[in-house]
């Protein structure tokens, strides 16, 4: 039951996310004026609002002018959705959960921004930050200082790595480390690491199908984004393996 309430709320995050990813970025009130057909400008009515039915029903278009509804709308509800359900699984109706989806929630819209825009919004960063080191001493209130100490080292580490090789991290991916600190702590780091070996696979792949030169720069809080949701589900799994990896090949030296 959890569950499906979890994925419906999803989709209707989703559909929020939609909003959040098209306007911050330009600075733009997510209230006001309510959502419109970016090629007509007709206001999208109520019932033509609802979370991936209202895109399978219009079959992609616009009742208004026909213009095609673009595929990042219902992808993301349905992404949201999807992790949404996901989380409802693994953490229960817990405060952990409500940690997870405001996680999940940002991450979603900052990859989407990152994706449109390579933008990843202070307007966003700043106040997950703050709710994420809340929510985490409100629920490791004797560990306070590890989630203040990962905040701001991931942050640093990233700053640092910033400088020494300008071109390659923003100073959003800087800020969106810390965010993740804020939010899994040390674990933070294994999402930075991920987030890496992630964003390095597939510029080797893009390279060698020559899709993509070699001085492109990819979008990395994307791949953040994803090491970050990643971790929030199974850190201390992929922790635990990679440590007993490690441990096996100490042994066979
Ligand atoms: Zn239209």
């Amino acid at each position: 039951m959890i569950l499906v309430v979890a994925v419906l709320f999803g989709l209707v995050v989703g559909s929020f996310l939609n909003v959040v990813i098209h306007r911050v970025p330009l600075r733009q009130s997510i209230v006001w004026p309510s959502s419109r057909c970016p090629h007509c400008e007709a206001p999208i009515k109520s019932f033509d609002n609802v979370p991936l039915l209202s895109y399978l029903l219009l079959r992609g278009k616009c009742r208004n002018c026909g213009a095609r509804i673009s595929p990042r709308y219902p992808l993301v509800e349905g992404l949201t959705g999807l992790l949404f359900g996901i989380a409802a699984y693994r953490y229960g109706l817990s405060l952990e959960l409500v940690s997870a989806l405001i996680l999940i929630g940002v991450l979603v819209a900052l990859a989407g921004t990152d994706l449109e825009y390579r933008l990843l919004p202070n307007a966003i960063v700043f106040p997950a930050t703050v709710v994420g080191l809340v929510l985490s001493v409100a629920l490791e209130p004797s560990r306070w200082w590890v989630y203040l100490i990962s905040t701001v080292g991931v942050a640093g580490a990233l700053f640092a790595l910033a400088i020494a090789r300008p071109g390659g991290m923003g100073m959003g991916d800087v800020k969106m480390g810390g965010m993740l600190g804020a939010f899994l702590g040390l674990y933070a780091l294994l999402a930075v690491f991920l987030g890496a070996a992630l964003g390095a696979i597939i510029a080797g792949v893009l390279m060698a199908t020559g899709r993509m030169q070699r001085r492109t720069a990819l979008p990395f809080g994307v791949f953040l984004a994803v090491a970050g949701v990643l971790v929030s589900f199974v850190g201390p799994q992929i922790w635990g393996t990679y440590s007993e990896l490690f441990v096996a090949m100490i042994g066979e030296v």
